[in-house]
């Protein structure tokens, strides 16, 4: 049996995986739980899998009174509850687990990323924007420490799934696909009337709010890129996007002999997830499966990088290298968050990204500190910039 810990439990790839851990109960079981404020779902979620601790990260100063009737709960369940980021990290920081898996949005994962990858737990990493900001420290410390980095991102699980057993010297390059969003097939004039729920209606997969903007922008694919780069050591000319509507590939490795593999599914969440639960295994399950009678036809054509230019903004960050993309990403996540509270447009969501890289004076990215000043830096620039 695996023991796994679940940060961001109470997220869309939290819930998805505890969906894949209920379904195959004889084989995990889950030992603690973390959510940011969604105390409820996380009783519920403690209830039903009785781990042997929780962290709630917002800080029981800020519940007020509830913290103590809240803790009163938990007591009673059995279950150790934890407050604040430091909850989490000590969480995080627990040997007692075989598998920790990273569903937290944004760099906010990244401290307890590092955490867990130290200790030597093997990490099912869906919190991307870890790997985007500080690539090079997250890969030398599971290095280090001899830790396994598990892809949960669809794209990652596919290269994952098509690279097993072949020779990285062998690969030409991988192609990342990606649906296209929902405005795919918007002309680009339409873009200033682009509303928070246009934005939010994502034509395949049902997801956390930013990153289905992430998805709309194609931001999703840039950071996705440079995760790639950092999870396979592969430079930016090996790796390409393609846009696939169907999201049924959901990414394909191209070798020195022009042979190509790919893997396909249903555009589930659950199948990555449990592959990266299970690995180096497969475990049956009773998930839709594939039809191909149905999708009889898949269509694929080049990224519009104009059009959807945090896609450009991303390659140039990871070209650039150092600390930009760690700017690039807290831009992003500033604006992205400025869009959803109808601060900016959809069209301004690139503009502040573009601005802020412009500004910005890049920097090595080898330690935690340089990284964390470069986010804090970006986000600072992009909330000056709001206000002006
Ligand atoms: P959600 O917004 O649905 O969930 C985020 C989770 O993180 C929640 O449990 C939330 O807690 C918690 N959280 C938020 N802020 C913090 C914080 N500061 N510290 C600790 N925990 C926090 O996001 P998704 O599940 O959609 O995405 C999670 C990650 O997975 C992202 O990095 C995303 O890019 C990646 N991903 C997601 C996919 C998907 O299908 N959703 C697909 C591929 C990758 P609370 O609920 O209490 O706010
Ligand atoms: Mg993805």
């Amino acid at each position: 049996m695996k023991r796994l810990g679940i940060l961001g439990s109470t997220g869309s790839i939290g819930t998805n995986c505890l969906q894949v851990v209920e379904a195959l109960r004889e084989e995990f079981e889950v030992t603690y739980l973390a959510s940011h404020s969604n105390v409820e779902l996380l009783w519920q979620q403690a209830q039903m899998f009785r781990p042997k601790a929780v962290a709630l990260v917002q800080s029981a100063q800020n519940l007020n009174g509830a913290a103590y009737d809240l803790q009163r709960r938990f007591d009673a369940l059995d279950v150790e509850l934890l407050f604040g980021d430091e909850g989490l990290l000590e969480l995080a920081s627990r040997d007692d687990v075989d598998i920790v898996v990273n569903a937290i949005v944004g760099s906010a994962g990244l401290p307890a990323t590092l955490r867990a990858l130290a200790n030597g737990v093997t990490l099912a990493l869906a919190n991307k924007e870890t790997l985007v900001v500080a690539g090079e420290l997250v890969t030398q410390t599971a290095k280090r420490a001899g830790a396994t980095l598990i892809p949960i991102d669809s794209e990652h699980s596919a290269l994952w799934q098509c690279l097993s057993g072949e020779r990285l010297e062998r690969l030409e390059r991988v192609i990342i696909t990606a649906s296209g969003g929902p405005f795919r097939e918007w002309p680009y004039d339409a873009f200033n009337k682009i509303t928070v729920a246009d934005a939010l209606k994502h034509p395949n997969w049902r997801m956390g709010r930013k990153i289905t903007i992430d998805s709309a922008t194609l931001m999703n694919k840039g950071l996705e890129v440079i995760e790639a780069h950092w999870l396979f050591a592969l430079p930016l000319a090996k790796i390409s996007v393609l846009i696939h509507p169907q999201s049924i590939i959901h990414s394909m490795v191209e070798f020195v002999d022009g042979s190509i593999k790919a893997q396909l599914g249903l555009p589930d969440m659950r199948l990555p997830i449990q592959y990266a639960l299970t690995y180096p295994d497969r475990l049956p399950n009773a998930f839709p499966r594939l039809d191909f009678a149905r999708w009889h036809t898949l269509t694929f054509h080049e990224p519009d990088l104009e059009k959807f230019s945090c896609l450009k903004l991303a390659l140039q960050a990871l070209s650039e290298g150092g600390t930009a993309p760690a700017v690039l990403n807290a831009a992003n996540e500033e604006a992205v968050g400025a869009f959803l509270n109808e601060r900016v447009r959809f069209v301004q969501i690139p503009q502040i990204i573009s601005e802020a890289l412009e500004q910005h004076r890049n920097g090595q990215a080898r330690d935690f500190e340089a990284v964390l000043a470069a986010d804090r830096w970006s986000r600072a620039f992009v909330q000056q910039y709001l206000c002006n």
